[in-house]
This record gives structure tokens, sequence and C-alpha cells, in this order.
């Protein structure tokens, strides 16, 4: 029997991240009652080769477009943490936000981007996953850490599992097939990253690794992840 959470926190470093690597699961998870909470690490300020945007334009039509596959995918939130894209750093502050974003939506499930992937990776990719494990495992759970956050209210939460998107060896996969055109259409809103054809390049791509995935689990569609599970 699928586990479905009752709350998931979905933590990645650009818009779109999240859509490519599990917006078929959080949609699938979102239909049989769970509740979703997106946050969104950096701006994706860098993302564009047009030589007539600005980083601060190319910011505010990226969170738009994050909003949008937010609002399709039924998530209940998205927080903007508004580091700049490619400067995602490993540090106290970025800690300490993941932190009280878990100690806020107190997620049974956390979904990120692999810090282990081998290869091509984008930095802040493995920047996010990392930093993401560690406010799971022990910051979020340990009350002295960050107590600040005790004085505004909030308690200290341990998160049961974590999934790993973009893993060189997953070992979890979860059927989308029945929530795929979902997944695709909160992909297709990020409009300043889709170039020509959408439908026809991206689209294309995404399907087959999903039906690659799909084989895993003898099923037509799936996402596939790392699963850790984290001592209670
Ligand atoms: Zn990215």
């Amino acid at each position: 029997m699928e586990q479905v959470p009752a709350r998931v926190l979905v933590v990645f470093a650009h818009p779109d991240d999240a859509e490519f690597g599990c917006a078929g699961t959080v949609a699938r998870w979102v239909a049989q009652g769970a509740e979703a909470f997106y946050v969104m690490c950096t701006n994706g300020d860098k993302g564009s080769e047009d030589p007539a945007l600005t980083s601060p334009e190319l910011a505010r039509i990226r969170e738009t477009e994050q909003r949008e596959a937010c609002r399709i995918l039924g998530a209940k939130e998205l927080v903007c943490l508004g580091f700049p894209d490619g400067g995602l750093e490993d540090t106290h502050d970025l800690r300490r936000e993941l932190v009280r974003c878990i100690r806020q939506f107190q997620p049974e499930t956390l979904i990120t981007s692999s810090p282990y992937r081998d290869g091509i990776w984008h930095r802040d990719h493995r920047t996010a996953g990392r930093v993401a494990l560690d406010a799971v495992y022990p910051y979020a759970r340990d009350r002295l850490i960050y107590p600040e956050h005790e004085r505004q209210g909030l308690k200290p939460w341990k998160v049961g599992e974590v999934l790993l998107w973009g893993s060189d060896e997953p070992d979890h996969f979860v059927d989308v097939t029945e929530t795929y055109s979902t997944k695709v259409q909160a992909l297709l809103a990020h409009k300043s990253q889709m170039g020509e054809r959408p439908e026809e390049n991206v689209a294309k791509w995404v399907r087959q690794r999903c039906e690659e995935n799909g084989k895993r689990l003898r099923v037509p569609l799936a996402e596939a992840f790392k699963r850790l599970e984290v001592r209670r």
C-alpha cells in the first residue's frame, strides 16, 4: 500500500526544478488529500539568454511562473527565499530558513534534489539538497537549534522520510500515469524556460524519462527517487 503523507514539503533551487523532479507525485498526493508546500531557494535570476532581460525582471517573471505551476498542482503555499541563482551557499541563513519551513509546515515527507548525483548537475541543486537534508536532521528536530523559532511559536519537527529526485541510484518509484498531464501542464507554465515548441521538445524528453521509470513499477509512467527514512 502506498503511504500518502498528510503534508509534503518540496525544497528546490530554481523555478521549474520541482516540476521536472516530482510534480506528478505531488499532484497524485494532493488528489488523495495531501497538503503540499513549496520552498524555492533562489529567484532564478540567471536563467535566460534573452539580452533584453535584466536579472530583476527575470526573477519577477519566474516567480509568477512558479506561482502558476503551484496553482496547477494544487499546492497550498509557495515560499520564495530569494537567494541569487548560481549563488546558493551552505550557510546558516539558508539552513535556518529551511528549518523554519519544516517547523511551520510539519511535513511527514520532504522532497528535494539529490546532493549526491555524479556528473553534470547544477551546484545549486546539490546545495539545496544537502542543506535540506541537514535541516531535516538534526536541525529541525532539536529544540535548542535556532531557539528563536520556539519563541515565535514554532515547535521542533521530525520529518519521517526524504525523497531525492535526480539520484543516480533511485530505489523508490511513484506511478504518475494519471497525473502526468498535470505535471506537463505545470512544467509548461515556466514559459520563459521552455524554448520553441515545448510540447514536442521538453515534454517528449520528460515523457521518455517517465516511461523508463515506469518499467520499474510495470506502469506506463512513473517518477523516480532515492528514499531515505529518517530515524525517529
Ligand atoms: Zn535548476
